[in-house]
């Protein structure tokens, strides 16, 4: 595969679930690696069902999507899942919950704890490893989450409002910190989220979307320098596109 064929193709994807309405209609997108991809539109346009299509938790219902030239049930062993609850196990100190998911693929002890310190590392969590998630805060927890999800040495990383739950504050820090991993992981992403500063500030591409059934109504490049740090915010490119994906977004919830 050559560097400009992309990681994540949909072409002409609908999607249904059972006999039910149609929830996606004509998706087609193209994600090529290295891409940070930031998902935004109207609450139930189909952003969480998207991501699950291209994990292969759930069958599309016509087209095609290819995930590393192959469908996404057969790529899944490519990518990880981020969610907006953390989803720790409150019995499981740090480390182990930050191995598990190396463990259910059955990588051997040694191994696994090196990958689990490097991941600890990367999100500034190594001397808690110790610690149990109640003694976390809700910040801390999300960064052992995204650790967990990059134990598995992902090529694509799919995030649904992982950020969601957390402070403002919190938020721009977990945002710098996460495209800081990204200078050293190049995995692609495919990040959901209603905050548009946050896609903003994370993103090569925001994919606008509208509801009833869901579609892709705009797409918009983010041609801000990497690295992006918090003097990025500052910047008069970052504002005017803030407010003009806020005028998309606004655009396609009045309809
Ligand atoms: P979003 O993440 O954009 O809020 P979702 O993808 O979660 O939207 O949901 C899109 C639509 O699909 C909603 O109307 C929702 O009720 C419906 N839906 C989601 N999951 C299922 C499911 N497992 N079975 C039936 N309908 C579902
Ligand atoms: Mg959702």
């Amino acid at each position: 595969m050559t560097a400009s064929s992309p990681i994540v193709e949909f072409k002409s994807v609908t999607k249904r679930y059972g006999d039910g309405p149609l929830i996606l209609n004509a998706v087609t997108l193209a994600a090529h690696p290295g891409d940070f991809i930031s998902l935004i539109g109207p609450s139930g346009c189909g952003k969480s069902t998207l991501l699950r299509l291209i994990a292969g938790l759930s069958p599309l219902t016509s087209g095609q999507i290819t995930v590393d030239g192959l469908t996404p049930a057969d790529a899944a062993a490519e990518l990880a899942f981020v969610f907006q609850e953390p989803t720790l196990l409150p019995w499981l100190n740090i480390a182990r919950n930050v191995e598990l998911p190396q463990k259910l693929r059955q990588i051997p002890a040694d191994q696994r704890a090196k990958v689990r310190a490097r991941a600890l590392e990367l999100v500034k969590l190594g001397e808690r490893s110790q610690a149990f998630p109640r003694q976390l805060s809700g910040g801390q927890k999300m960064r052992v989450s995204i650790a967990r999800a990059l134990t598995l040495n992902p090529k694509i990383l799919l995030l649904d409002e992982p950020f969601g739950a957390l402070d403002e504050m919190t938020r721009e820090h977990l945002n710098e910190e996460l495209l800081a991993i990204r200078e050293q992981q190049a995995w692609t992403a495919f990040f959901v989220t209603h905050s548009v500063f946050e896609a903003v500030f994370l993103s090569s591409r925001i994919l606008v979307m509208s509801a009833n059934p869901g579609r892709i109504a705009h797409e918009i490049t983010v041609d801000l320098p990497f690295p992006r740090t918090s003097d990025t915010r500052l910047s008069r490119a970052y504002q005017e596109l803030v407010a003009k994906v806020s005028r998309l977004l606004r655009s396609v919830e009045e309809n």
